[in-house]
């Protein structure tokens, strides 16, 4: 289900269906009763009757039913932000979505600094997130990340003008969106409003492109054990010396240690640190 100023459009058997909400679905008037992603049952009269439970769903933007987070760069023009790809993995995490990380623009790079990229984002292997380095304008990689898209729901976000669009274009289906009235109102909701908006791959699978990620912030994460367990480096860890440790001024921390081995990402590291002083000024002033 896609919503574009206030129209939903529901996809089934390739075909689009412009509908209403159920006045019963209306009524609970909550922003949340019916979102991007949702998978709906829609009636003889394009009436959307009954929303499905969702697997998941991401509270900024509000989507629903998401298998990845892409998180979109590019290796120049303008500089990859590396806070920003720890914040964005972050709330991937804490959304219980996949993350993988998409870096475009790489025909800017010489063979030396590719090779310097890589190792700078080497610390994505350790915790496990898919990472690829593509070209939109040569035509690098996108088929590789095509083929890993394929059939799942993927939400795509990054700073503007690292060609996310570009990317998009290669991705979707002319099918559903070039031709007719439907798609012409679609085409248009997607310049005017700052909605998240759902659009089908040429290989299968959703692609929302969401404008939602601009101003993130980090995530109402209520505990410090809460943000432990949403760095994955901590996790298999030998335990610490004091069983509540925060991994910052405790003596026989091991994650401490693991930084100092270069095991752990001493970027990353620092970003912890960054976070638990953000979060703890907020759980001070809510205590
Ligand atoms: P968006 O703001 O993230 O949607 O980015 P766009 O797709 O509009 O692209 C921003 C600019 O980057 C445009 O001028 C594109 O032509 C350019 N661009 C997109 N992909 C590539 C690429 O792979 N290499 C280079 N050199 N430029 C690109
Ligand atoms: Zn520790």
């Amino acid at each position: 289900m896609n919503k574009v100023q206030g129209f939903y459009y529901v996809e089934s058997n390739n075909e689009v269906f412009e509908c209403k909400l159920r006045g019963i679905l209306k009524k609970t008037n909550n922003k949340y009763n019916c979102v991007v992603g949702d998978r709906v049952e829609i009636s003889e009269d394009n009436s959307i009757v009954e929303i499905f439970k969702r697997e998941n769903m991401l509270i900024r933007p509000i989507v629903a039913n998401v298998d990845y987070l892409a998180i979109q760069f590019a290796a120049k023009h303008p500089n990859i932000d590396f806070e920003r790809i720890n914040l964005l993995l972050l709330t991937a995490f804490y959304y219980k979505v996949k993350p993988i990380v998409i870096v475009n623009k790489i025909d800017y790079l010489t063979e030396e600094e590719l090779i310097e990229l890589k190792e700078k984002l080497s610390f994505l292997e350790k915790i496990s997130v898919p990472m690829f380095l593509i070209s939109c304008h040569q035509n690098i990689g996108l088929e590789k990340v095509e083929n890993f898209l394929k059939d799942k729901t993927t939400v795509i976000g990054g700073p503007s003008g690292v060609g996310k669009s570009s990317f998009i274009n290669f991705l979707q289906s002319e099918k559903i969106l070039k031709t007719g009235e439907i798609s012409e109102r679609l085409q248009r909701g997607k310049h005017t409003t700052r909605d998240s908006n759902m659009i089908k791959m040429k290989v299968g699978g959703y692609i929302i492109d969401t404008p939602g990620f601009s101003s993130i912030e980090v995530p109402n994460i209520e505990n410090k054990e809460e943000l432990i367990s949403l760095f994955p480096e901590f996790s298999n860890i030998d335990s610490c010396k004091f069983l509540n440790c925060s991994h910052v001024h405790e003596p026989g921390c091991n994650v401490k240690k693991d930084v100092e081995e270069n095991k752990i990402s001493k970027d990353r590291y620092d970003f912890y640190k960054k976070t638990l002083e953000i979060l703890s000024e907020r759980w001070n002033r809510y205590d």
